[in-house]
């Protein structure tokens, strides 16, 4: 690490891009696949119920996205080493002392600069994912200007959370130049239930809409499950998605006060009723059986472990630092970049233990909302329409199933709700 320079920098962004095309050849050679088991969907028994048919589209996106989350690790990264290597870093920290007197205030304009840079230099790939290839994919209708408002406001609670996340670590770590680790952890605890509390009330709706639903039939049965899994007040909301994507999803966010079910409108508009009660069958699922609050339980056990490993290794860490970033201590915010490439990093190889974890936690909803709902078939079927309309592989290669899906292969889950194996 000592002797890292530019050239090393820009040969890691160089080889990413190499990464990139590798997985489009490999997307590629899909197109020449024959398209799998022709199943019509929806079946109307489930003895008439196939595999999705796989289709070079469907493949094709598939493989493209996979390709892009390696992409895009090794691209972050490369973008925040280049951003120390080239004194950028530094040069933002001596700006913002030198236009402020108040510490807080050097921190948080070195933040939001930071933030802006980042977001200019990824911008790139944030194009490339977030709108070209779902317009590619016809995913998307989504005009160029509402995504970059979409992607301006995303910028902006991005770069105002970081400067309070690193008002907080610097402020924490300048205090307590000893305990600052198991400190940090003790604070964080408080703030990331405030984070998860907030979000669903405070930046959510500055995307979407979130409204209940309109008493109809459907309503009416979306409250009998509800009164049937004893949740008769659970807050059922409907995000107004289908301005942003064409794609089909649920999810249950909010701590406490903020609990809620979200269904997004393309999902009501485009399934058949009783695949949207399967949808919904699901959720309640992750509602009953408190996987939110269990989640947010794990992360803090487990980022328990870094205490200790911040004690040991901070210092000796720093001092392998190229001498050229100037970084001299922890204390000094200019070593930011570092921090988010080690957080990418740590992030990315525990993704697989990660993802195991949603794994089981998708198949407990499963379980729970065929329960729930006792209708194999609509939820065999809904797996099927995710495929086709969502463009998900059904049955991807083992090693992307094991580090990138958080939730059972569609064909694990359609197996699952047939109760047999589904050719
Ligand atoms: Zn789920």
């Amino acid at each position: 690490m000592k002797h890292v320079n530019l050239k090393i920098l820009l040969s890691l962004l160089l080889i990413s891009l190499p990464l990139l095309c590798v997985s489009m050849a490999w997307a590629d050679g899909a197109l020449n696949t024959n398209a799998l088991t022709m199943g019509a969907s929806p079946a109307a028994s489930l003895s008439e119920l196939h595999l999705p048919s796989v289709t070079p589209t469907m493949l094709q996106y598939s493989r493209i996205r996979y390709g892009l989350y390696f992409f895009s690790v090794v691209y972050s990264v490369g973008v925040l080493m280049l951003i120390m290597q080239t004194g950028l870093s530094t040069r933002l920290r001596d700006y913002s002392i030198k236009t402020n007197r108040n510490k807080a205030l050097q921190v948080v304009l070195y933040s939001l600069l930071l933030s802006l840079l980042i977001a200019l230099l990824s911008l790139p790939l944030s194009f490339f994912s977030g709108f070209y290839l779902e317009q590619w994919f016809k995913l998307s209708d989504q005009s160029l200007l509402s995504w970059l408002t979409d992607r301006g406001k995303a910028i902006c609670v991005s770069a105002v959370l970081s400067s309070f996340c690193l008002l907080i670590f610097f402020g924490v770590v300048r205090r307590f130049r000893t305990h600052w680790p198991i400190l940090l952890w003790l604070i964080m605890i408080p703030f990331f239930a405030l984070g998860i509390f907030a979000e669903p009330i405070v930046i959510d709706p500055l995307f979407n809409k979130f409204a209940p639903m309109e008493q109809n039939g459907l309503k009416s049965k979306i409250t009998d499950l509800a009164v049937k899994a004893r949740i008769p007040n659970a807050v059922i909301l409907v995000a107004d998605k289908s301005k942003q994507t064409n794609k089909m999803n649920a999810y249950v966010t909010g701590l406490s006060g903020s609990s809620r079910i979200v269904l997004w409108d393309s999902t009501i508009a485009k399934l058949p009723e009783d695949q949207v009660l399967a949808v919904v069958g699901h959720e309640i699922g992750h509602y009953v059986l408190g996987h939110v609050y269990l989640d947010f339980i794990l992360i803090v056990s487990v980022s328990l472990v870094f205490v200790p490993v911040a004690y040991l290794f901070a210092n000796s860490f720093i001092s392998i630092l190229p001498k050229n970033w100037q970084i001299g201590s922890i204390n000094d915010y200019a070593i930011t970049p570092v921090l988010l490439a080690l957080t990418l990093l740590i992030g990315f190889a525990t993704m697989p233990l990660i993802n195991a974890w949603s794994r089981y936690q998708e198949h407990q909803a499963d379980e729970f909302g065929l329960n729930l709902t006792g209708n194999r078939l609509a939820m065999a079927n809904l797996f099927v329409s995710f495929a086709e309309k969502n463009l998900s592989e059904p049955d991807p290669p083992p090693i992307i199933k094991f580090w990138l899906f958080s939730h059972p292969t569609l064909k694990e889950r359609i197996e699952f709700a047939a109760g047999r194996k589904v050719e």
